[in-house]
């Protein structure tokens, strides 16, 4: 329960924090183009109100100056004569050019009727009677008239008429220079109609007011559009004040534009934040991009510094990628070798063939098996051959389907000249080693022939003897010939001996090819005997064989392996080449080996050992405690067995010497 509801305010929270800027941004706008149309509707309202106000002015203002100029006429009718006939033609006439004027009176001091005329335009209809004693209001205007010399307006009143109709009057009164006054008075209405009327917009109302409000002439006007402004001027005349008020009807301010506008305003704001977004995407991909590029530098800058060379095919067979390593190893530019089929150029034309048959072997078994390891010979422009490993493993995309095969490449030129190098040298050695063997025998078998020559030397001698035709025979004839007989025989294995010897030192001479035979184990001893043996009657050593019973065939080199117990045989007769020595038994054994499959070869003595400090350094090369040694022997053994894939080691033979074994595959 508690955990759900954490769950739905953990995502109430990220969905408000997702769209909180939208949300707020929307309120924004909102609240804005309220504001917008709201004052565009202020603004419209404002320029309504300042025209009224303007044209309430200028009606004002063309008020003053139409009864101003009235004033000047009226004076004007003065002038000249004071006779009542003509006065009153005069009056007429101004009475028809001024129709706001209702009436013009000529009285004299005390205030009598001289002389009257009324507007031709007849209204309203005055009550004569009425009108021979001059309203109270008049007569106070034209005291104050009197006492300032100049025109003075009286407070506006109503005029009945007797048809129950009325009008608004206002009069005025001008002094005259000799005495008298002129009255005359004006309708409110009329003055409306006749001045102000003409300017006024269709829409607009005008009216007289007093100063606390009461409306006394109103100019209604057609009623458009449903809100009213008011504009309010004074009109103060000399003697009285009126207050002209103006009401214009107008539309409420129109909103579609309005909303048009604030539409604008929406749209550029969108287009502004869109814009805000493009710019800051834009930043976001630009910095992808650079990272990308960056990575992108340094996968080529690894890709370039790799020894190993790369290259990718599509399953087809075609190559779609190679690194600069592989182009530098084959020698073709890249745009050389992409999109290349099979065989590609750098396959050298005698291994084609067989290269394209297990390449589409290996496609055919779906290349589930990276190749490993595989050792291939590869040809650069330039026609040199040299040796690749390649590892090939499947190329996998991001969706997890095979799009074909990428190969790893390694130049093994180096590595391969190494190993030459090593073998030849190694070879070079093992024939140094073998001349100072032989170097060494060689004395040694000038010494060992020396007998057997010497042997067949006296043989002859004595047979020669028995054959002079003048020597007297020791015996009869028979052992004479018997005697011969004997003497040629032993003349011949005597030769035979010494020939063996020779033979012996032959093949050790002849460098033959590292072929594995499968050789007896008797056969080896057999071969390396009679050297060992010259060396061995030489130094008074006996030489003992130990072979087991039905032993199988080694599978060896022959004439390394002769040469293995050659060395180990003569190592141990040197071992014991020792004056205070009484017995002196070199032990050639063989056996079958504790690990099956194996044989075990041993030459034992029993001479002065080896101690410690020589062992450690026993199969370091030139390392010889002799001064005619080499120090080669040993190591080269070593070398040799373990070619083999047996151990050389060496032990303590109790109570005294050494015992050297090594091992050999046999051949079963
Ligand atoms: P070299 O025979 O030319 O001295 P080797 O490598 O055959 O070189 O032998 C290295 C040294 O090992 C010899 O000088 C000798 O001191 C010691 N050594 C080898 N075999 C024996 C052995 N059976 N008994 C005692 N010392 C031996």
């Amino acid at each position: 329960m508690g955990d759900s509801r954490r769950h739905y305010w953990r995502r109430w929270r990220s969905l408000w924090r997702r769209w909180f800027l939208w949300v707020l941004l929307v309120l924004l706008v909102a609240s804005m183009l309220v504001t917008l149309v709201w004052l565009a509707g202020r603004h419209e309202a404002d320029l309504v109100q300042s025209n009224l106000e303007r044209d309430t002015a200028v009606a004002v203002a063309s008020l003053r100056t139409a009864l101003e100029r009235n004033l000047d006429d009226m004076q004007a009718l003065q002038t000249l004569t004071l006779d009542g006939a003509s006065w009153q033609s005069r009056a007429e006439a101004l009475l028809q050019e001024h129709r706001a004027l209702l009436r013009l009176e000529w009285r004299d001091a005390r205030m009598q009727l001289r002389a009257a005329s009324d507007s031709p335009y007849g209204t309203p209809t005055w009550d004569l009677a009425q009108r021979d004693a001059p309203h109270s209001e008049v007569i106070q205007a034209c005291v104050r008239a009197q006492r300032l010399r100049g025109a003075s307006y009286a407070d506006s009143y109503f005029q009945a008429s007797p048809d129950g109709q009325g009008a608004e009057v206002l009069e005025v009164c001008l002094p005259l220079a000799h005495g008298g006054f002129v009255v005359g008075s004006y309708g409110l209405r009329h003055l409306l109609t006749e001045i102000v009327a003409p300017r006024l917009q269709p829409a607009q109302e005008i009216s007289f007011t007093e100063p606390d409000g009461t409306r006394l002439v109103l100019l209604r006007a057609s009623r458009r559009g449903s809100r009213m402004f008011t504009a309010r001027q004074l009109l103060d005349l000399p003697g009285a004040t009126l207050v002209v008020r103006m009401d214009g009807w107008h539309q409420p301010p129109s909103v579609f534009p309005n909303v048009l506008s604030a539409l604008v305003t929406v749209m550029s704001i969108a287009l502004a934040s869109v814009v805000a977004v493009l710019v800051r995407d834009n930043r976001r991909r630009l910095a992808a991009e650079r990272q990308l590029g960056e990575s992108l530098a340094f996968r080529q800058a690894m890709e370039d510094s790799l020894l190993t060379g790369l290259r990718a095919r599509d399953m087809a067979g075609r190559i779609t990628y190679v690194n600069s390593a592989f182009c530098r190893m084959v020698g073709y530019s890249a745009e050389e070798l992409l999109g290349q089929a099979t065989p590609p150029p750098y396959w050298p034309p005698e291994h084609a063939s067989l290269y394209a048959a297990r390449q589409q072997a290996h496609m055919e078994a779906g290349g589930q098996q990276p190749l490993q390891d595989y050792e291939l010979t590869y040809m650069r422009k330039d026609g040199t051959r040299f040796p690749v490993v390649i590892y090939e493993a499947p190329l996998v995309n991001a969706r997890g389907a095979r799009t074909g095969w990428m190969a790893s490449f390694l130049d093994v030129s180096e590595q391969r000249r190494a190993q030459e190098l090593s073998r030849a040298s190694q070879e070079r050695l093992q024939a140094t080693a073998r001349l100072a063997t032989v170097g060494e025998m060689a004395s040694l078998l000038s010494h060992e022939l020396n007998q057997p020559l010497a042997v067949i030397a006296s043989y002859a001698a004595g047979s020669l003897n028995l054959l002079e035709p003048g020597a007297e025979p020791a015996g009869s004839p028979q052992a004479n010939q018997a005697e011969l007989k004997m003497a040629l025989q032993r003349i011949a294995a005597q030769a035979e001996r010494a020939g063996r010897v020779i033979k012996s030192v032959h093949d050790f001479l002849r460098r033959r090819a590292h072929v594995r035979e499968s050789v007896a184990a008797a056969d080896l001893l057999d071969a390396v005997l009679p050297l060992a043996r010259l060396r061995a009657h030489k130094l008074g050593v006996d030489v003992a064989l130990e072979l087991d019973e039905d032993l199988p065939p080694a599978l060896c080199d022959r004439t390394m392996v002769e040469q293995v117990l050659l060395n180990l045989a003569r190592n141990a007769m040197q071992a014991m080449d020792d004056p205070a020595l009484a017995e002196r038994v070199l032990t050639l054994r063989v056996r079958r080996a504790q690990a099956r499959g194996w044989l075990e070869f041993t030459v034992a003595d029993v001479g002065t050992g080896i101690d410690a400090e020589v062992a450690a350094r026993l199969f370091t090369p030139f390392f010889t405690t002799r001064s005619e040694g080499m120090g080669l022997g040993l190591s080269l053994c070593r070398t040799v067995i373990e070619q083999h894939g047996g151990v050389l080691d060496h032990a303590p033979n109790l109570p005294r010497g050494t015992v050297f074994t090594f091992t050999l595959p046999s051949a079963a």
